[in-house]
């Protein structure tokens, strides 16, 4: 039997290329080797206050947009996360086993908190690792493909299912991260020493996959470069450039050192023009087969057929931590 493989997108803001480089495009490479479970996290993004139209649209956009980039509704499970009532349940039950301590040395917590008052901070910020610990473990995934920056997280699901495995005996699997070798860090274009993010400020720091024709060219041509001259990548003195060029490789489909050879002699300008070509080329393209797909009704049937597998092995293994702890009846 494949082992089984979990992952998510927040609908917290427009999708971006890093997250087609860092997570789509890769889940079409793990559903040859997994049985892939991809799920909509919306309850984490109510951590912070969304609109809720807005949160509506961006869930079934998120489908969509998997859809559109060749990601198979058949083959993978493709669900939303508050269409399953388990992960809240689950969730509460690990709060009971996780400490303030460890909850507190979470450095995203750290980073979304601070120079903010205490009456700002939300507890569903301080607690949703826990909820993540739940998404997990609630499908006992062997493997949770991840961004660097999400690394934390697995390591307390694992802590968190060791523990409860120790306390009440075997109930979960203890999970792995899987971190991307190419791409796992696509870099804000107004700042490369930060990471790319739907949810950033300056709507100019990134390449949404629905800009505009327009804007995408105007974007990459004032993307920050390097001082200096010479296309190649060495993301230590040349984080721009490294970005643009790891951008041009993964879109047209070749390694690092063919796209370095491809710059040979080129300008920084020479590198902006193409790379800008080359996703207006892609992106068109794309958000034509998403226009296709969100008129369609796919991504319904796509999310009830999803929900419906997923549930069911939700509520087996929610049943079992449930009984275990001495909830309900036995
Ligand atoms: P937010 O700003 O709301 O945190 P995000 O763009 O960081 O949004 P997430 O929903 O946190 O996106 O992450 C979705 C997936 O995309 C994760 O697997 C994450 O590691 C990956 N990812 C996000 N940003 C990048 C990036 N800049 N480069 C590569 N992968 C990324
Ligand atoms: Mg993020």
């Amino acid at each position: 039997m494949k082992k089984r493989l979990l992952t998510g997108l927040q609908p917290s803001g427009e999708l971006t290329i890093g997250n087609y480089i860092g997570s789509i495009r890769q889940v079409i490479d793990y559903a040859k080797d997994y049985d892939t479970f991809l799920f909509v996290p919306d309850m984490h993004s109510i951590t912070v206050p969304q609109d809720p139209e807005t949160l509506h649209r961006r869930v079934r956009e998120i489908v969509g947009m998997y859809l559109a980039c060749g990601v198979s509704g058949v083959e993978n499970h493709i669900y939303i996360q508050s269409e399953i009532p388990e992960h809240a349940n689950l969730s509460w039950i690990l709060e009971c086993t996780a400490y303030m301590g460890e909850l507190a040395r979470m450095t995203q917590f750290k980073a979304k908190t601070e120079n903010k008052k205490e009456k700002e901070i939300r507890c569903g910020l301080f607690t949703y690792p826990v909820l993540m610990a739940a998404d997990i473990l609630l499908y006992n995934a062997h493997v949770v493909p991840t961004g660097v920056d999400q690394k934390q997280h697995v390591e307390l699901a694992r802590n968190l299912a060791q523990r409860f495995n120790a306390k009440f005996g075997e109930t979960f699997v203890v999970p792995e991260p899987l971190i991307p070798t190419v791409g796992a860090k696509i870099r804000d274009l107004l700042n490369p020493e930060k990471k790319m993010s739907k949810s950033a400020e300056n709507p100019k720091a990134s390449v949404f996959l629905n800009d505009t024709e327009k804007d995408i060219r105007k974007k990459i041509m004032g993307a920050v470069t390097d001082s200096g001259e010479g296309v190649y990548f060495d993301e230590e003195n040349k984080p721009g450039v490294s970005n643009l060029l790891t951008i041009f490789a993964v879109f047209q489909g070749i390694t690092i050192p063919e796209a370095e050879k491809h710059f040979e002699n080129a300008r920084y300008g020479d590198l902006k023009k193409e790379v800008a070509e080359l996703l207006v080329e892609k992106l068109s393209a794309l958000q034509a087969r998403f226009a296709e797909t969100m008129a369609s009704g796919v991504v319904d049937e796509t999310l009830d057929r999803g929900r419906e597998y997923a549930r069911a092995i939700a509520t087996e293994t929610y049943d079992r931590a449930r009984r275990v702890v001495g909830l309900g009846r036995a």
